[in-house]
């Protein structure tokens, strides 16, 4: 099973990309958290995407290309995999797809989690105050600026994905488990 998980930062994609894994056995690959993990560590990559991932804005192409391509050939990935926060791009949704491709391997869906921004918002700031900070991006003014990025060029995605028959758009505001009931029924069909 080859996953994407779409939406915008508040969406829901972590919480049911883990869902996802204890149910399919399959990894997670958060680019999110592979950036978080690089800059608490100081390596020169976390380094170089510290203060791009602070202020909300999106680390390069190449380098999350990068990231992502290398993460794809480990053997954990062979059966699958649920990408949580990548491609954010058309460049980068281009580059997976040649990735793929190289694999002769094929998406089996794309998955648009739905919210409106209020709610988004609310979860975010909701979010930051349970971890007592642990995301510098997490405040109100950097998350209307990730959700600018978003609708800018991530948004984009919906369409790319919905013309290759992949795209499954799912309603972010029900409760958790009714989202994954819903999640694994476009799925399994
Ligand atoms: P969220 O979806 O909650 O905004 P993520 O954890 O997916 O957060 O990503 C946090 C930050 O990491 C992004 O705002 C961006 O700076 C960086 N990032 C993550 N994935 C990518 C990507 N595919 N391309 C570019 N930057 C990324």
């Amino acid at each position: 099973m080859r996953l994407i998980l779409l939406g915008p930062p508040g969406a829901g994609k972590g919480t049911q990309a883990k869902i996802l894994v204890e149910a399919y056995g399959i990894p997670q690959l958060s680019t999110g958290d592979i950036l978080r993990a690089a800059i608490a560590a100081k390596t020169p990559l976390g380094l170089e995407a510290k203060a791009i991932v602070d202020r909300g804005d999106l680390v390069s192409d190449a380098v999350v290309n990068g990231i992502v391509s290398e993460r794809l050939d480990a053997d954990d990935c062979k059966p699958g995999f649920i990408l949580d926060g990548f491609p954010r791009t058309i460049a980068q949704a281009e580059a997976l797809d040649r990735m793929l491709q190289d694999k002769g391997v094929k998406l089996d869906a794309v998955i648009e989690i739905k919210a409106d921004a209020d709610e988004l918002v609310r979860r975010v700031i909701q979010r930051a105050k349970e971890s007592g900070g642990a995301r510098a991006d997490d405040n109100e003014e950097v998350l209307r600026k990730r959700l600018g990025v978003y609708s800018d060029q991530t948004a984009p995605l919906v369409a790319y994905y919905s013309q290759k028959g992949l795209l499954k758009a799912v309603d972010g505001m029900a409760p958790v488990d009714e989202v994954t009931a819903v999640i694994k029924a476009a799925i399994d069909q």
